[in-house]
C-alpha cells in the first residue's frame, strides 16, 4: 500500500507539477492553504493516515508559518513530518520554519530527485521516531515516565534473582477517590499531581540501593524495596503526609499494601497482588494508611469470586428478596415508616446478610443494578398495598456512593417513582455519612437535584465517618440517622449521651428530622425520647422482615404518617 502525502500549495500548477513528480509512489491530498490543510488533518481521517506534509509558505488566508505553528499545538499530529518548499531565498525564513517545527526545507526550483530523496528521508525519520517512541512506550508509562506495570515486573524479578539473600517488600499505593481529582479538575491537574507522585517516588528512592518503582495502574504506584519493617512504615507514613500536603484541595489520602516475603518463589507479580488486596482492606479507612498481606486475605478473595460469579444469575433469578424494617415515632411509639433493606436467598447457602455482599458489589459496581432492583420492588410494593387500600407508609431505600457517580440519577429516580405513580416524597433516600465527609461537592449537587424532583434525604449512619457538623449546614439534608452502635462503647455512656444529645438539638435546630437506629434496650429509647429524637429504628420495636410480614403489621397497627419523614 502506498503511503500518503499531504500537498498544501495554493497554485494549482505548482500542485500539479508535485503530483506527476511524487504520484507514484505515494497516495496524494491536496488542500490550497493552511487553513484548509488543517481542515483535511483534523476533520477527515488523514490526520491519522498521513505519513508528510509538503508545505508551501507563502499562500493567502493562513500561510506555512501560521500552519507550522498550528500544527505544533496539536499534540495528535505534531510528529506528521513536514518538508517546506518555498521560492523563498531569504535565510531567516528557512531558520524560522525550522524552528517552529518543519522537518526539511527545500528551495525553488528544485532538483526532482532531490525532493524525492529528502521527502522519503524526513518519512523514515518520523517513522524511526514512532518506533522509538513505541519502544519507550512499552517499557515507560507515558504520564510520569517511569517504569510501566511489566517491566517493572521484570525489574523486580531481576532484583530477586541478583540479591537471594534479600528480603523484599513489594508496596502497592492507591490513591482514594482519584477519579474525582480527573471528574473535577480535568486532565491537566491530575497529570500534574501523578507526575508529582513519580517524582517523590524517584526521589525515594535516589536513596535506595536494589530497587524498582513504577506506575501500576490509572490511580496506583508500586514499590519493590529491601524490607526493613521500621524503615518501611515510616517512609509509607512520611508519603502519605508529604501527598497529603501537597494535595490539599483535593484531600487525596494514599493507602499502601504491602506485601514481604522471604520465599523467592513467589514471583513479583504474586506479590503486587498480594500487596494490591492488602490495599483494598484498607480502603475506606481513614487512620491506618498501610496494611500487610495476610494469608487469610486469600480465602476472602475466593469467597468474593464465588459471590461475583452468582451475582447476575442471583439477580435475574430474583434470588435478592427485599426486606423491611419498622421505623417508630418516638413519642406515639407508632409505625411511621420503614427502610428496604436486600437479603440473599441463595439455593444452596439459605439466607445471606447484606454485609457479606454489599461491600463487594460497591467495589465493582454491580450495586447501581442492585440498588436499582432494591428501589424498583420498593416502589412496587408501595404500589400494591395502596392499590389493596392499606394506610402506606414512607419507606426509605438505601442509595450507594457508586450511584452518586451517575448523572442520571435523579432522572432515573423521577421515571422509576412516577412508572408507579409513587410520590417521591413515600421513597425517601439514605445515603451513607462517610460519603458526606469527602465528596461535598458532587454531592451538594445531586442532593439538589434529587429534593428538586421531591425526595427527601436522610444522612445515614452519622457518627461513622468523620463528617464535621459543620457538615450539615452546607448539605442540604432532610434527616439525621444515628446509628447507636457507634456510641454503643459502654464505658464512655455518659460522653456518647452528650454526644447524642448535642447532635440531636442541633440537627433540631438546623431544622432536621432525628432518627435513631440500631436501639435495642428501653433505657436507650427512653433516653432518645427525652432528648426529642423524633424517630426510633431497632431490634427493640422491630427487626427487618419480609414482605408479606410487613405487610400484616401495616395492616394490623395504626400508623403516624403525618409525622415521617
Ligand atoms: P444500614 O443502612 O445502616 O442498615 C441498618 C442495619 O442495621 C441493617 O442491617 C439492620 O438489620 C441493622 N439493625 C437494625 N436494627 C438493629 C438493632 O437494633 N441492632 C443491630 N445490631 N442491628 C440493627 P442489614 O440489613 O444487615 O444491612 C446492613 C447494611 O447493608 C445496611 O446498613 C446498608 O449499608 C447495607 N444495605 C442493606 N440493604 C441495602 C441496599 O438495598 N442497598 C445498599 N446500597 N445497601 C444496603
Ligand atoms: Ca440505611
Ligand atoms: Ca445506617
Amino acid at each position: 500500500m502506498k503511503k500518503q502525502i499531504l500537498i498544501v500549495d495554493d497554485l494549482s500548477a505548482n500542485r500539479s507539477i508535485l503530483y506527476a513528480t511524487l504520484s507514484h509512489e505515494y497516495d496524494i491530498l491536496e488542500a490550497f492553504n493552511g487553513e484548509d490543510a488543517l481542515d483535511i488533518i483534523c476533520n477527515t481521517h488523514a490526520g491519522n493516515t498521513l505519513s508528510a506534509i509538503v508545505l508551501d509558505l507563502i499562500m493567502p488566508i493562513m500561510d506555512g508559518f501560521e500552519f507550522l505553528e498550528k500544527l505544533s499545538e496539536l499534540e495528535r499530529y505534531k510528529n506528521i513530518p513536514v518538508l517546506v518548499i518555498t521560492a523563498s531565498s531569504c535565510a531567516d525564513d528557512e531558520e524560522r520554519t525550522l524552528r517552529l517545527g518543519a522537518w526539511d526545507f527545500i528551495s525553488k526550483p528544485y532538483n526532482s530527485t532531490v525532493l524525492k530523496h529528502r521527502l522519503s528521508n524526513i518519512i523514515a525519520r518520523s517513522e524511526l521516531h514512532l518506533l522509538k517512541e513505541l519502544q519507550y512506550l512499552s517499557k515507560y508509562d507515558a504520564t510520569t515516565g517511569i517504569l510501566n506495570k511489566e517491566n517493572f515486573i521484570k525489574e523486580s524479578s531481576k532484583l530477586i534473582q541478583h540479591n537471594p539473600s534479600v528480603e523484599f517488600a513489594m508496596i502497592h499505593m492507591n490513591i482514594k477517590h482519584f477519579n474525582l481529582v480527573n471528574s473535577f479538575f480535568g486532565v491537566e491537574t491530575t497529570n500534574r499531581f501523578l507526575r508529582l507522585i513519580a517524582d517523590l517516588l524517584r526521589q525515594y528512592c535516589s536513596k535506595i540501593s536494589r530497587c524498582a518503582y513504577a506506575r501500576t495502574g490509572s490511580e496506583s504506584f508500586a514499590l519493590f524495596i529491601p524490607y526493613d519493617k521500621a524503615k518501611v512504615e515510616s517512609d509509607v507514613e512520611n508519603m502519605r503526609e508529604i501527598l497529603k500536603k501537597s494535595s490539599n484541595q483535593f484531600s487525596l489520602y494514599p493507602s499502601f499494601g504491602i506485601y514481604v516475603t522471604k520465599k523467592h518463589w513467589v514471583s513479583p507479580s504474586i506479590m503486587l497482588d498480594g500487596a494490591i488486596i492488602a490495599t483494598r482492606s484498607i480502603k475506606e479507612d481513614y487512620i491506618n494508611c498501610f496494611a500487610y498481606y495476610v494469608d487469610e486475605f486469600h480465602d476472602d478473595m475466593e469467597r468474593e469470586q464465588d459471590i461475583i460469579s452468582q451475582m447476575e444469575k442471583a439477580l435475574e433469578n430474583e434470588e435478592f428478596e427485599v426486606w423491611f424494617q419498622p421505623k417508630y415515632n418516638a413519642m406515639t411509639q407508632k409505625t411511621c415508616g420503614a427502610e428496604a433493606l436486600v437479603r440473599w436467598r441463595h439455593p444452596e447457602k439459605g439466607l445471606i446478610t447484606p454485609e457479606t455482599f454489599i461491600p463487594i458489589f460497591e467495589r465493582n459496581g454491580f450495586i447501581q443494578q442492585l440498588d436499582k432492583y432494591v428501589w424498583t420492588k420498593t416502589c412496587h410494593f408501595l404500589k400494591k398495598w395502596r392499590d389493596m387500600g392499606l394506610d402506606i407508609q414512607p419507606i426509605s431505600v438505601n442509595v450507594s456512593r457508586v450511584n452518586l457517580y451517575n448523572p442520571q440519577l435523579d432522572i432515573e429516580l423521577v421515571e422509576l417513582v412516577n412508572s408507579f405513580d409513587i410520590p417521591p416524597s413515600y421513597m425517601p433516600l439514605e445515603i451513607t455519612e462517610s460519603i458526606f465527609s469527602k465528596d461535598v461537592f458532587i454531592l451538594n449537587n445531586k442532593i439538589n437535584k434529587l429534593k428538586k424532583s421531591g425526595f427527601s434525604i436522610c444522612m445515614d449512619d452519622f457518627g461513622s465517618g468523620y463528617s464535621s457538623l459543620n457538615v450539615l449546614k452546607d448539605v442540604s439534608i432532610d434527616t439525621l440517622k444515628i446509628d447507636m452502635e457507634f456510641f454503643s462503647d459502654t464505658e464512655n455512656m455518659d460522653k456518647s449521651k452528650v454526644i447524642i444529645r448535642s447532635v440531636v438539638q442541633m440537627a433540631a435546630d438546623l431544622g432536621l428530622k432525628t432518627i435513631a437506629e440500631g436501639v435495642e434496650q428501653a433505657e436507650q429509647a427512653e433516653f432518645l425520647r427525652s432528648i426529642n429524637c423524633d424517630r426510633i429504628q431497632g431490634y427493640l420495636y422491630a427487626k427487618p422482615m419480609p414482605a408479606n410480614e410487613y405487610q400484616v403489621l401495616i395492616t394490623k397497627t395504626p400508623s403516624d404518617v403525618e409525622l415521617c419523614e
